[in-house]
């Protein structure tokens, strides 16, 4: 079923649109079949998780973490991560540029943005994003590079609503693309919008998202709340 949903779902999506196949809580197989339909860029949300899926899968995959990234676990994934989704403090972005300096490399990062109405999502404001990116503390920091944002929608049947979110992230987006031309400090290059799960990939692509993260259209629903 895995192979027959993730080709059929990539075959809907427009060419310029990313597709990271969210494979949390599913097994190490379920991302075995995705994989074998030339699939490479999955998404985890625990650092845990992620890290045991690395260790068992094949080492071309590209793994995304999507989920809230605590700093002393920042050192289990420095040595592979493809892409961190979801830097929401200066203090995380300057551990992930240690422990990337010390692997020897440069790691990928989106700033996640709070765009919704809701308590419990974690995130910067547009306000916090913008000191973050102008302050020297960021400048100096060699290791990272910040290529995108990340949002999430409030969890609503209220289209609308969900469309009005998605739309202000892309102003944004807009917005800090064209200062940092001016601006421009090395470490930042936007590319990435990463907006869009299940439920509203397609308000997010009308609004402008490059990048979804889908997992139940891809894997089936979950076992437990995650
Ligand atoms: C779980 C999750 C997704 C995917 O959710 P689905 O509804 O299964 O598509 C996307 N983004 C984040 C941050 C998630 O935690």
């Amino acid at each position: 079923m895995v192979k027959e949903n993730i080709l059929k779902f990539k075959n809907l999506l427009p060419q310029h649109v990313n597709l990271v196949a969210v494979s949390k809580t599913q097994p190490a197989i379920a991302v075995s079949e995705a994989y074998q339909t030339g699939h490479r860029v999955f998404g985890e949300n625990k650092v845990q998780e992620l890290v045991a899926k690395y260790n068992e899968l094949p080492k071309d995959i590209q793994w995304h973490l999507i989920g809230h990234l605590q700093t002393n676990k920042v050192k289990y994934i420095a040595p592979f991560i493809s892409l961190i989704h979801s830097v929401d403090s200066l203090k995380l972005l300057q551990e992930i540029n240690k422990q990337a300096a010390k692997n020897n490399r440069v790691i990928d990062c989106l700033l996640q943005l709070y765009i919704a109405n809701e308590e419990t999502k974690f995130g910067l404001s547009y306000e916090e994003a913008d000191l973050l990116l102008s302050s020297e503390e960021f400048k100096q920091l060699k290791n990272i590079r910040i290529v995108g944002l990340m949002g999430m929608a409030t969890n609503t049947t209220n289209a609308a609503q969900i469309r009005n979110e998605f739309h202000s992230l892309k102003n944004f987006f807009n917005m800090i693309r064209s200062l940092n031309l001016t601006r421009g400090t090395e470490n930042v290059e936007l590319k990435i919008l990463s907006m869009g799960m299940s439920s509203d990939y397609q308000i997010a692509i009308e609004e402008g998202s490059n990048m979804i993260r889908v997992g139940s259209i891809i894997f089936g629903e979950r076992n437990y709340a995650n």
